[in-house]
């Protein structure tokens, strides 16, 4: 069955599994399905590869392997990893995070919040960036831990972990970081870091979706979060998911062969993209700012034309992109990452992440660019004058 042509750049949605990650994984789907727990031989084999795995991955992050806890999704190792400082800290009940955190991140702390937790979520400038100071200010002596992503997923914009850390470190206070769109992107040593705690999602990564994992620095106090068998160490229960950990171990090898491709290639296709839509189409703008920033990722404001209707015109082209604000019910609210950024709701919906991968080529490049310009023309030639009047997007967040 021949697939259809389609010119992806979502790839901070997901990406493409790549054919050697495929080829690795489907052994343990095929021939070797035992399970890795297991007293027999048969089971035992498995188990070998899972460990192999660990240590791929452990290289990836510069950790040791035995700090690695597999998960089903990053949104399971943030949830673990906030749940875990709680429960080992009963007598600290404050969460402080960001506002533009993940759904992942935002929307556990919200249920926190409904159960009697306290949670600071901190504002950033439009830039997007963070004032360290007020982070520094906000730890109080009842903070369990300290939450921040490491880059944003809709905007690309990079926070400087490393100093959060520190900060962290200086206050004796716990310290998470949700690396899930750095993997791959950005060089990734926990140690230089100094970072406590770290989720990572192998979805983002070329491998398949159904596989995170969360990295506990030795010696931290873990509390599971799923509770079952004595699975990874009895941190996290549950039969291991052995076929996509190997996938999971193949990819941290490649990201590892492709970090400079990632940050050469594909930061010079975004950039080439990036700078023709600012050029070539009248009122568009950035939405963050242009460094620090993954080299993948581009979020650009359309003046007076919804986002929806510009997906839904890039997609009749074969084109995949997506906008901050469609969550995965399919509703249009405005993404809270450009709220928080001081975006008007106008401006954050007439917003578009292009997010692009190993895989886009330049040619690819070129055909969004021999579409784009025309589509917004069109849009905008259909909204009548007074309501574009009525719809201004506002000024770009820098
Ligand atoms: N954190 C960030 C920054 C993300 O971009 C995502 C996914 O988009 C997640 C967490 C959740 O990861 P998963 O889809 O593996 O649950």
């Amino acid at each position: 069955m021949s697939q259809p042509s389609v010119y992806y750049f979502d790839n901070n949605a997901t990406t493409r599994v790549a054919p050697e990650v495929l080829e690795a994984m489907l052994p343990f789907l095929r021939d070797q399905w035992g399970n890795p727990s297991s007293a027999y031989t048969f089971g035992r084999q498995v188990a070998k590869h899972l460990d192999d795995a660990r240590a791929k991955i452990g290289a990836l992050i510069n950790a040791d392997p035995r700090e690695i806890i597999f998960t089903s999704c990053g949104t399971e190792s943030d949830n673990s990893a906030i749940h875990s400082a709680l429960v080992t800290h009963p007598e600290k009940r404050h969460v402080l995070t960001t506002a533009v955190e993940h759904s992942a991140n935002i929307k556990f702390c919200d249920f926190l919040q409904k159960h009697g937790h306290k949670v600071t979520f901190l504002p950033v400038e439009s830039d997007g960036s963070l004032d360290l100071h007020l982070l520094e200010t906000s730890i109080r002596p009842d903070t369990a831990i300290v939450s921040v992503m490491w880059a944003n997923n809709e905007t690309g914009v990079v926070f400087p972990i490393e100093e959060i850390a520190a900060i962290c470190r200086s206050k004796g206070v716990l310290f998470h970081t949700d690396a899930v769109q750095a993997a791959g992107k950005l060089k990734i040593d926990v140690k230089e870091l100094g970072v406590d705690l770290l989720s990572l999602s192998a979805h983002k990564l070329y491998a398949p979706k159904g596989i995170g994992l969360l990295y506990v620095k030795r010696r931290t106090k873990y509390h599971p979060y799923v509770i079952g068998g004595g699975q990874e160490r009895g941190r996290r229960g549950g039969t291991e998911n052995t076929a996509n950990i190997v996938a999971f171990g193949r990819a941290a090898e490649l990201a590892m062969a492709h970090l400079a491709e990632e940050n050469t290639r594909v930061r010079r296709l975004r950039d080439k993209l990036e700078s023709a839509i600012l050029d070539k189409i009248p009122g568009a703008s950035r939405n963050g700012a242009k460094e620090p920033r993954l080299p993948n990722t581009s979020n650009v404001a359309f003046d007076a034309v919804e986002a929806e209707g510009i997906l839904l015109l890039l997609d009749q082209a074969g084109i995949c992109a997506s906008s901050g604000s469609a969550c995965s019910t399919g509703s249009l609210d405005p993404s809270h990452v450009l709220l928080a950024m001081g975006c008007s709701a106008a401006r954050a919906r007439s917003s578009i992440r292009f997010s692009l991968g190993i895989y886009n080529t330049e040619a690819e490049v070129d055909y969004l660019l021999k579409h784009l310009p025309g589509i917004i023309a069109k849009l905008r030639a259909q909204t009548p004058a007074e309501e574009q009047e009525r719809r201004p997007v506002g000024a770009p967040a820098l």
